[in-house]
């Protein structure tokens, strides 16, 4: 059954039986914290959910306990998990060729190309492959130092790029890079994020433009101490960072800015893009189309697949052997890519991420008051974020209280995630397709999860 099919039986929704983590999932914990090293957040002091199965939106332990992927497992389950299409495409393919070589080709990874770029803004034309995100960015930005013989990199506040050496210096969390050793590489500018503005609260188009004349100064201004700029690269919508909305005109200016540099504009659509936000990409609420895009989480239909999009001009200055890595070519994950793409057109989620993020919006403005401790609900598509303050006049963050409404919302079996500058914004990226029934049952259970934790 497609996601957009009637159905005529309520989806099943959340079941845990208290308390979590049962006998099952308690021994794959005690087994992982005696063998793995310190580092991923499955070593912190909650005990991180065991995931027996990933069907569409919900997550079963192994001890049977149910649970809503309101987080989209890192934003990446666009498409639900263990898609129909991508198991049939993953079954057929592994049998007769996984791994092929990048020196070699297969037909998944000229499908999978194909694919991309009939769904990408227009003029972006060409694909260089990569697993992850992080990949995905590093490709990106060694491509435009190396197009423009230059090095500076002016990046964002609150941006997330990953955390690979070659882009964790680009991080807006300073404390992604510090913990690993690595320096900053990039020039930071305030992303335009009305909410939290560094000049005080102001309208939504007064920091657009306050946000853009920064950067026009950093690449216009001799003096400014930046540049010559190789590219500028942003989230056309911040994810990490607490869903975060430019306002209109933003990416625009960015756009011209770069012409008139010379520098390549890279959108980072890794979390925003493929069809997150109700539009195909992020940018194309503007309109706005940029020199190279990266793309990864759902567009592998839960396999590792990632990529940048662009121009040729952008795209062919590198002789052969520049790009190589030994999975880079996985007819397997390619396989699955094509069939998501595949998906998302075919059960029109792009549409649907749009209509459902419209009605998750009133239904979250509808049963959180302002005295909840909500600072701002925002978002587009199933992309959102519900910003907690202690204070609604001073705006003061309220990380704890994201920590206890996550604890909850899990107790009831939601899962939420967790972002923005302070920790303090929690985020919805449910699935595209999650059911009609089970998305209100998890808002319910979210609203009074902030509600009873006030
Ligand atoms: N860019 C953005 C906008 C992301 O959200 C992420 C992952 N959260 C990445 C890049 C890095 O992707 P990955 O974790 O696959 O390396």
């Amino acid at each position: 059954m497609t996601a957009t099919e009637p159905r005529t039986e309520p989806a099943p929704g959340p079941a845990v039986a208290a308390p979590y983590p049962g006998p099952r999932a308690q021994r794959l914990i005690e087994r992982m914290r005696a063998i793995e090293g310190a580092g991923p957040r499955t070593g912190g002091s909650d005990p991180p959910l065991v995931v027996d199965t990933a069907l569409g939106s919900i997550l079963t332990d192994p001890d049977g306990n149910r649970f809503v992927d309101m987080a989209g497992s890192f934003a990446a389950a666009t498409i639900g998990h263990s898609h129909p299409a991508v198991v049939a495409a993953v079954r057929d393919q592994v049998g007769r060729a996984s791994h092929v070589s990048s020196a070699s080709l297969s037909e998944p990874r000229i499908a999978f190309e194909e694919a991309l770029v009939g769904i990408a803004p227009p003029g972006l034309d060409r694909v260089l492959l990569g697993m992850s995100g992080s990949d995905a960015n590093d490709t990106a930005v060694k491509l435009a130092r190396t197009l423009t013989g230059r090095h500076e990199v002016i990046a964002f506040s609150g941006g997330y790029l990953g955390r690979s050496t070659g882009v964790v210096g680009l991080s807006g969390k300073p404390r992604f890079r510090q913990s690993v050793g690595v320096e900053a590489d990039a020039h930071f500018l305030p992303y335009p994020y009305p909410y939290r503005w560094p000049l005080g609260r102001a309208d939504d188009a007064s920091v657009g433009e306050a946000a853009l004349g920064l950067v026009r100064h950093a690449m216009d201004d001799p003096a400014s101490g930046v540049g010559p700029v190789a590219a500028v690269i942003v989230e056309p919508i911040q994810g990490n960072g607490g869903i975060v909305v430019p306002p209109d005109g933003f990416l625009a200016g960015l756009r011209e800015l770069c012409d008139g540099h010379g520098a390549v504009l890279i959108f980072d659509e890794i979390q925003a893009g493929f069809g997150r936000t109700g539009r195909t990409w992020s940018s194309e609420h503007w309109g706005v189309v940029p020199d190279l895009m990266t793309v990864g989480k759902g567009v592998g239909g839960g396999l590792a697949v990632s990529a940048v999009v662009g121009r040729a001009a952008a795209m062919s200055h590198w002789a052969p052997g520049t790009h190589t890595s030994t999975f880079l070519g996985d007819a397997v994950n390619l396989a699955a890519g094509a069939a998501a793409i595949g998906v998302l057109r075919d059960e029109g989620l792009v549409e649907r991420s749009a209509a459902l993020g419209r009605r998750a919006l009133d239904t979250l403005a509808g049963g959180l008051a302002p005295d909840d401790g909500v600072g701002e609900i925002r978002g587009r598509g199933l992309f959102i974020g519900i910003e907690l303050v202690g204070d609604r006049a001073d705006r003061t963050p309220d990380p704890d209280r994201v920590a206890r409404v996550r604890r909850t919302a899990f107790a009831r079996g939601v899962v939420l995630g967790a972002g923005g500058h302070h920790e303090n914004v929690i985020k919805l990226c449910p699935p595209l397709t999650i059911e009609e029934d089970l998305l209100d049952t998890a808002l319910g259970i979210t609203i009074e999860s902030i509600r009873g934790t006030a």
